[in-house]
Order: C-alpha cells, then structure tokens, then sequence
C-alpha cells in the first residue's frame, strides 16, 4: 500500500496530517497578516514619492532619500527573519513551531519576558481546524486541496481586515481568478458559468447598495474590496450560493456589531470591517448550506 492510498483509505490519518499541515500553514499566514500590509505600505509611499519627485521639485530631495533607504531595507514575507517587535531577539526555529512553542514559552520572549501575543497560536489552530472541516466534508480529493487553498486565503484575509480595515487587491482578485479557472476544471463546486455569473453579480449587487445607501446618507456604508470579495466568493461557490452569504453575512454582522457596541457602550458609530462577516459566511455556506437551506426550508415549513 503506498502513503497516498494509506492517507485516502484511513480518515484518522488523513485528518492527523491535515491538521498539521493546518498548524503549518497558519504559522505562515501569521506571517502575511503581519507583514503583508506593510508591505503594501511602503509600495504605496514609495509610489507616491516617486510621482511626486516627478512633478513637484521641492519633494525631489526627500523623496528619492526615502525611496532609496527603502532599498537598503528590504522588507518582505520572507526577510527579515522573524524578531520579537519588543527586543528584536532573533526567533529561533524551535521558538516558531505552531502552538507548542507558544505553550513551551508560556507566551513570552525568551529573552525580554515580554508577552507573546495569544492571537498567533489561536490563527494556527483556527487554521488546523478549518482544515480538518474541509478535509472532513471533502476527502483526500484535488476538490479538498483548492477549497483549502480557498478556506486558508479567507483566514488571511480576514484578519488583515479586521487589522487594517483594508482587503487587499492584491490578495482578493488572485483568488477570484483561481476560483473562475478552477470551475472550467472537473475539480471545482460549480460549473464555470455558474462561477462567471456569481464573479459579476457578487460584485454587481454589493456595488448597488453601496450606491443606494450613499445617495441615501451621504455615507459610504462598505468598501470596494468588499464588493470584489463577494465576487470571489460568487467565483468559487457560484451565484446559487450568493443570497445565503449575504443573508449570513448580515446576520451575523448584525449580531457580532451590536453585541460589542452594548459591551463597550459606543455612542458613536465606529467602522466595523465587513469582510470577516463575509468570509465566516462564506466558509459556513460551503461547507453546511445544503443542511442550512434545508433547516431554513424545514422552520417556514416547506419540506424538499
Ligand atoms: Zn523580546
């Protein structure tokens, strides 16, 4: 029997080892909430800066100072190596393996004492268990490996908008692109028109309210990478499974946004980030819509 036969006959190693590569895979997507804003930052600075050494002269000096320590201080996911923000000790490889080293630290640096955010080992194991969910529903199939793909991206995201308010193009058309090229393939949840329609109506219908309510209030109510995140989802899952992200989405958002307003007595209205919402509501309709539409179907009294 060969490992791959052995990994898609026997459910308990399949999902031991799914949940380590989960672990893995969260230690690295830490990495690119972390940094990947960053960096995205400094390109935009430093894209400014270059326009404006163009056409204004009296930033020509600063700017091309700041444009070229930047290149003396190369910043990516990969460099520099990963240093505590307090006292920029070094982290040592057996001080980054997922969870074990957090426990094995007592969440401190091991050199300046200070605390070691708990949100790092709870990113990998929300990433290990999605993943087991996934490889659960979905088995040891090529299907699995991209809705993991599709689950990991979502986490990443999330968090980067819940950090920054901010869903990065760079991160959001990618996987929409890989999610309408996956649909012309037998591997994918939908056929590629399906996919193509819910890419344009994810967009289109979020686009819409976001004009409505504009016109309405004078207040702009979401952002752009919303629209494009629901158009990724629209990409993977197909238009069908849109009203159910949305309906989830707002409920949820609806729930989450006024029971922190009530515990922290907010007066004033501060901007909640939609993409998270958007994302739980995508990876819960994925995973358990048909059992959701059917409980839907099964309350108004309607059997199918
Ligand atoms: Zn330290």
């Amino acid at each position: 029997m060969t490992i791959i036969e052995l990994i898609q006959t026997n459910q308990i190693i399949f999902l031991s080892l799914i949940f380590l590569l989960g672990l893995i895979v969260g230690s690295f997507l830490n990495v690119v909430i972390y940094r990947f804003p960053t960096i995205l930052q400094r390109q935009w600075q430093d894209e400014c800066c270059e326009y404006l050494s163009e056409t204004e002269p009296a930033y020509k000096t600063p700017c091309q100072q700041t444009i070229g320590q930047r290149e003396h201080s190369k910043f990516s996911l990969s460099y520099p190596n990963s240093t505590c923000p307090h006292c920029s000790h070094k982290i040592r490889f057996y001080e980054n393996i997922p969870v074990i080293s957090w426990l094995f630290l007592k969440g401190q640096c091991s050199s300046c004492q200070n605390t070691i955010s708990i949100r790092y080992p709870l990113v990998e194991l929300l990433t290990g268990f999605v993943s087991v969910v996934i490889g659960f529903y979905f088995g040891a199939t090529i299907l699995c490996l991209s809705l993991l793909i599709l689950s990991w991206s979502l986490i990443a995201m999330s968090l980067i908008d819940y950090d920054t308010q901010l869903l990065p193009d760079d991160m959001t058309l990618p996987i929409m692109w890989l999610g309408l090229l996956i649909s012309l393939f037998d591997w994918s949840l939908v056929y590629p028109e399906q996919a193509l329609i819910g890419a344009i109506a994810g967009y289109l219908c979020l686009w819409t309210v976001f004009h409505i309510f504009k016109l309405a209030t004078g207040k702009e109510g979401m952002g752009y990478g919303d629209f494009k995140l629901l158009a990724l989802l629209g990409a993977w899952m197909g238009w069908q499974s849109l009203p159910m992200i949305i309906l989830l989405s707002s409920l949820s958002g609806a729930v989450i946004g006024l029971s922190v307003k009530i515990l922290k007595r907010q007066k004033e209205s501060i901007p909640i980030p939609f993409g998270p919402y958007l994302s739980i509501a995508g990876f819960l309709a994925l995973v358990w819509g048909k059992d959701i539409t059917q409980a839907y179907y099964h309350f108004i009294g309607l059997s199918l």
